[in-house]
Parts: C-alpha cells; structure tokens; sequence
C-alpha cells in the first residue's frame, strides 16, 4: 500500500511570520490529525476527527502539489502539523529536492516529535517552525493531553537546532530554526519559562510570539482558559524576551485574536477538498483573501517588522562559543505554583516510534 498523507487545504497563506509569507503568502498545505490534543484548539475540525478528514495524497501527488503552490507564487512550502506523515513527507521532500524544487520547505509543528525521526528529515526541511507550547508539564497534560511534553520538546527543537542552525534569509531564502510560542491565559509565568529556556539554550533565536489565542473547542471547559489573553499578559511576555538581551522576533499585533482569523475550515468540514486530481487539470482551488485583515507582526520597541527586514546584522548576537556545559534546568525554588520539575534529560518514551504510515507515535 502506498505512503499517502491526508490533506485537508492547500493555500496560500499571507499571515505567517513575514519571512515565511514574502509576496501573495506562503504556500500552506494543512495535514488532517494531530498528535496532540489541545483542549483550545483552533482547527479542531481537522486536527482532532476520526477517521481523518481530507484526501489522501500519495508521494507524487504531494510532489506535484508543492509544483503547484510554487506556481501560484508562494514563497516556501508550509507543511501544517506534518508530524503523523513524517515518513511519507520524508519521501515527497527527497523527491522534490531531486526535481530541484525551488522553495524552502517549513516544518510547522507543535514540537512534540521523536528526535529520532527528525533526523530523517536532514538535508531536506530548511525551516523548522515549532511551537513550544509548555515548560510545566502539568499544564502540557491538562490542556494537551502531552505527558512529558516539556522533555520531547526541548529535546526535539535542539535537534532543529542541530540541523538547520539559527534562522536567516527570507522568502525563498528563509532557513534555520524559528520558535513560536502561543501566549495562553493566566499561563505567562510558564511564558517566560519557555522564553528563559530557548535563551539559555539556543541564544540569539528567532522567535515569534502569538497573541492569536480564542477560546474555542473545549476551552468552555476549563474556566480559567475561557477568555482572551490581556494585553499586559502578552506585553510582559513580550518584555521579558528583551529584557533577556534578546532582539530576534516577531509578536503578533493584539487585534488578531479574533475568531474572523481563525482557519475556515468548514468546507473540509463538509469533507470538501479543493485539491482535485484529473490528468491536465491545473486548476488546484488557491484561496487568496482579497481582504487581508492587515496583520503585522511587531517587536516591542523595534521598527514594524512587517517593513524592515526580520533581523539585521547589528541585533544578531554572536553565535556563543559553546552550548551550556550543563542543561539548563527548572528548579521548584522558581516555580511558583509547585509544580513538578520536568527533567530535560528525560528519556522518550520507550514506544517512540514510527508505524511507516501514520509517522510518530508517543
Ligand atoms: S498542536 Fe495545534 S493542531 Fe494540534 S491539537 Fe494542539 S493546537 Fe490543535
């Protein structure tokens, strides 16, 4: 039976991080499933279904889909929630590089993967986009259903690290590591965490800070989630990254947590999928909004970074001259809210593996 990997939407996508969304957007391609399961989660419709909703795309339609996006202008191919299709992705990545497919290829993940697996992917994703949700593990279980999420993620983004380096270029040149983190309610503490690690860890990082949050799916569930973020909850997440020295980033304006700019995913709701496969046909359904809601991302104190190029020599900091000799790691005296100590040195998960057709599965 052929690899294949659901797609849910294939479009270009202009609300990205700048560098990844240069001219009519990114070209995205969204995976239906997700190995993690966020009680807030904003695609829900095509992150959480079973059986999975989309078509399945086997390796040369995959191919010829990213030739298609290329096509249509998109600046890099934007692979969302890639991780359940890792092997088959692995293999239309392999064939694409050999077709000398022009564009980057971004791995849009929530950072909970197997080190193991990324390393199958060497040489052939250029951009690792993580999301690194939690440091405390509790509220990874509570809100994620992640056991250990803390221990998978920081030894999955130092295995991006390893591979792509820090982040530079952009558009077409965009390569290297940039870290998201999405800004939950009542969690900046844990924010801070997140930003204190990636600091000590991989200074001089890109990263990009999302204020998009909406509580939808199951967040009427958890009262203390059922609300937007604050500006001062985003703002003293966004202050703490510079006050750690740091000058590389983006952070979402306030004005986007808003359902309107939320995914629609209604028509794959509806098992629609605008990626259709006749011989000749070229007619893949591109969705270009012709309302951009105007979105920029903006760093606290630094000119907008939606007119000024990412990063400049100047704000980059020196790479350092070698990693901590000793992993940085939370102690309870910092932890205000008592929570367990999660270990970076954790080991994963003995079942760590791949079923060569569903990718990871912790
Ligand atoms: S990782 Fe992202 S796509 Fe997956 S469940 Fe969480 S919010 Fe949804």
């Amino acid at each position: 039976m052929p690899k294949t990997a659901h797609v849910v939407n294939a479009m270009l996508h202009p609300w990205e991080e700048p560098p990844i969304s240069e001219g009519v957007g990114a070209g995205a391609i969204f995976f239906a499933g997700c190995n993690l399961k966020c009680v807030f989660c904003q695609n829900y419709e095509i992150s959480q279904p079973k059986p999975r909703r989309g078509t399945p795309l086997s390796v040369p339609q995959l191919v010829e889909l990213f030739w298609r996006l290329e096509r249509q202008g998109a600046c890099c191919i934007d692979l969302v929630s890639p991780t359940l299709y890792l092997m088959t992705l692995r293999d239309a990545l392999r064939e694409a590089k050999k077709q000398h497919f022009p564009l980057p290829f971004v791995w849009n993940t929530n950072a909970y993967e197997n080190p193991a697996g990324l390393e199958l992917l060497e040489g052939l994703v250029d951009v690792y986009l993580p999301d690194f949700k939690y440091v405390d593990n509790y509220l990874a279980e509570k809100y994620s259903d992640a056991p250990n999420y803390y221990g998978i993620a920081t030894a999955a983004i130092l295995e991006m690290q390893r591979q792509v380096g820090r982040f530079t270029g952009s558009g077409v040149t965009a390569h290297g590591l940039l870290i998201r983190h999405l800004v939950l309610p009542g969690c900046r503490n844990d924010s801070m965490k997140v930003l204190d690690w990636i600091h000590r860890n991989i200074p001089g990082s890109t990263i990009s800070i999302m204020r998009q949050y909406v509580p939808m799916y199951r967040a009427g569930e958890f009262p203390e989630i059922n609300r937007r973020i604050t500006s001062c909850e985003s703002d003293s997440v966004c202050k703490h990254w510079l006050d750690l020295g740091e000058r590389c980033g983006y952070v979402q304006e306030q004005g986007c947590a808003d359902c309107g700019y939320t995914p629609d995913f209604t028509r794959a709701f509806k098992d629609y999928c605008p990626v259709h496969w006749k011989d000749g046909d070229d007619s893949l359904d591109i969705q270009i909004p012709k309302d951009p809601p105007g979105i920029s991302y903006t760093v606290p104190g630094a000119p907008r970074m939606d007119t000024t190029p990412y990063t400049t020599a100047a704000q980059t900091p020196a790479a350092p001259a070698a990693e901590p000799a000793v992993p940085y790691t939370w102690g309870t005296e910092g932890n205000p809210y008592g929570w367990s100590t999660p270990s970076p040195a954790a080991p994963l998960p003995a079942e760590a593996g791949y079923d060569g057709t569903y990718g990871v599965a912790f």
